[in-house]
């Protein structure tokens, strides 16, 4: 039996037998090539491009695949790139000078390419390099005649195990068949994480070794909720996780009772409780947990996919979809917020000290009108589709706000002189995710029709601590009074102004916090949607005057510790809220 750590990347647990997958090449012959057999040798390469590029194709019209636009978006740049000329050129240009085989000069160009993305310290760069092995792996197997093994041909049960997986094959994996994964890298905001999360597919990602150790079809169990892989278990561990993945299935299945019924108070408030998503494909899941709507869509994985900004039409399309989906419910969707941590190829890596204080999200978008005018046009296109709402990342005080509304403003006279329709009265409203904004909420809430608190940067830049660096993860404290003390502020505001406060960062999906983040006041709260059914059964069981007792009594305490100790022993007790 062997027990390793990771990060837990999607919750639930998963016993099965190993499936272990390697997406490697085979071995890459080196040998001369006579100046003769050089034109016969580009010949090849080109035929092998070519069946690289039908291979690709023939992914986006797989017959019963509904692919949705991210992972279109991942197809298409894979095509340009293996049409890219400066990529022909290098492997041309190495073939007529070196007089070696076109494998080896393909494979030496792309070792020398990764090379460079590997160490380059831009993030995005650094991802680009899993796409660049996508696709010299697709040639080189052409070339060589290699059969790859393909996911989506999975036709049994399994626990995938593997050291990467490459956004080609998350794509086009047999999601079904797929029970669990575990993985040597990745993080919680990888590709392989969302799409987990998003299929509910327990994981665990950065376990470092597990590719090593494991075997093929030894038992294994996944548990995603704590971060933790076990091969080839003994019997006892085996019996305390198959109780343990009853119990969650149990408790599962015991909140879907909750499916129909409203997320209400004891005292008739009614809270909203909405989905967070990254991908359309995660309407089903939205749909499945009783969402009241999308609280939050994050746009920019539609641009994280793509090697260059996706055009209007298919930003509507995907926009679209989601509010077809979506008929009766609100959807809010935040323009892109793409820089700081969330890097894309088409950012210039600007080598800012401060990336994560520096050109992103909505000051990306107001100095690069062309892509925010792309995207808005996309946005008003979409409203008459269904009931739209826009978010603006990033706001920190009234002149921003006002630039972006104003902008709306003009997209929006383009668009009707253009006799295009939009949807009447747009509500528009703002992240509060920036301290200043959060101090001058009462100014900003006159020009927003919401607000949407984003804990995961308020804390972030509230306490100065890197939400990604593990070093300091310690600091990063939901529960600091100093947070406690801003929520406040930010929901007094927007009620003084009559406009609703929710919550779309993390904090809003843990139980230990609901009861709090009701008395404070919030009339929403977003989360990713398998988070929902607890939080609803939280709801249920308080009144309001109960959570506002609450929040008096943790809002005396000094300190993140303190208020962290009380909660654990009151929603414990009171509420059935468990470490699970
Ligand atoms: C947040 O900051 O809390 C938030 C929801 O936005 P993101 O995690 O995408 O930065
Ligand atoms: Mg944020």
């Amino acid at each position: 039996m062997k027990k390793l750590t990771g990060i837990p990347a999607s919750p639930g647990i998963a016993i099965g037998r190993v499936y272990l997958y390697s997406h490697d090449t085979p071995a890459v012959p080196r040998y001369a090539v006579t100046a003769e057999a050089l034109d016969a040798e580009i010949e090849r390469f080109r035929s092998a491009v070519g069946a690289a590029e039908i291979e690709l194709s023939g992914l986006l019209t797989r017959p019963g695949d509904d692919l949705d636009e991210p992972h279109r978006a991942i197809i298409d740049a894979h095509i340009m790139m293996v049409n890219d000329p400066e990529f022909h050129e290098q492997v041309e240009h190495g073939l007529r000078e070196s007089h070696v085989n076109v494998e080896w000069v393909l494979y030496q160009n792309v070792q020398r390419l990764l090379e460079r993305l590997n160490t380059a310290t831009d993030a995005s760069l650094r991802e680009r390099s899993s796409d660049l092995s996508d696709v010299a792996g697709r040639v080189l197997s052409n070339l060589l005649n290699w059969k790859r093994r393909s996911l989506a041909e999975l036709d049994h049960e399994v626990i995938l195990v593997a050291h990467d997986l490459l956004p080609s094959d998350t794509v086009s994996m047999n999601k079904r068949m797929v029970r669990g994964i575990a993985m040597d890298s990745g993080g919680r905001t990888s590709h392989t994480a969302i799409v987990a999360r998003s299929f509910e597919i327990p994981s665990v990602l950065g376990l470092s070794s597990v590719s090593r150790y494991a075997e093929p079809d030894e038992t294994i169990i996944v548990d995603g909720s704590h971060g933790i892989a076990i091969l080839d278990p003994d019997e006892q561990t085996l019996d305390h996780y198959r109780r343990a993945a009853r119990e969650f299935e149990q408790h599962a299945v015991s909140l879907m009772k909750l499916h129909d019924l409203p997320a209400e108070t004891k005292d008739g408030k009614l809270i909203q409780l909405k989905a967070n998503i990254e991908v359309p494909e995660e309407v089903e899941a939205v749909l499945a947990h009783g969402a009241d709507g999308v609280g939050l869509y994050r746009s920019e994985f539609l641009f994280m996919a793509s090697n260059v900004h996706p055009d209007e039409e298919r930003q509507y399309n995907a926009y679209r979809s989601v509010l077809e989906a979506l008929p009766d419910k609100p959807v809010t969707i935040r323009t892109l917020d793409l820089g700081g941590d969330k890097m894309a190829p088409q950012v210039p890596d600007l080598g800012e000290s401060n990336p994560i204080l520096g050109w992103r999200a909505i000051r990306y978008c107001l100095s690069n009108r062309d892509v925010f005018r792309t995207q808005l046009r996309a946005l008003l296109r979409s409203s008459v589709h269904g009931r739209l709402r826009i978010m603006f990342p990033m706001i920190s005080g009234l002149e921003e706000l006002v630039a972006a509304l104003e902008f709306v403003e003009e997209v929006a006279a383009e668009l009707r002189s253009e006799g295009i329709a939009i949807a009447p009265d747009i509500p528009i409203g703002i992240m509060i995710e920036v301290p200043s904004a959060a101090m001058v909420s009462d100014i900003l809430a006159r020009r927003s029709h919401f607000f949407s608190v984003g804990t995961n940067d308020l804390i972030q830049y509230t306490i100065a601590v890197d939400r990604g660096n593990e070093r300091i993860a310690y600091l990063y404290q939901p529960f600091h009074p100093g947070v406690l003390r801003l929520l406040k502020i930010v929901v007094d505001n927007a009620h003084a102004h009559g406009i609703p406060a929710a919550m779309c960062g993390e904090m809003a999906a843990d139980p230990l916090a609901t009861v709090l983040l009701i008395g404070l006041g919030f009339d929403e709260l977003s989360m990713s949607s398998a988070g929902i059914p607890e939080v609803k059964r939280i709801v249920r069981s308080v009144s309001v005057r109960e959570a506002e007792q609450i929040v008096g009594e943790a809002m005396e305490l000094r300190s993140f510790k303190d208020v962290e100790k009380y909660l654990v022993h009151v929603m414990g007790e009171r509420f059935g809220v468990t470490d699970t």
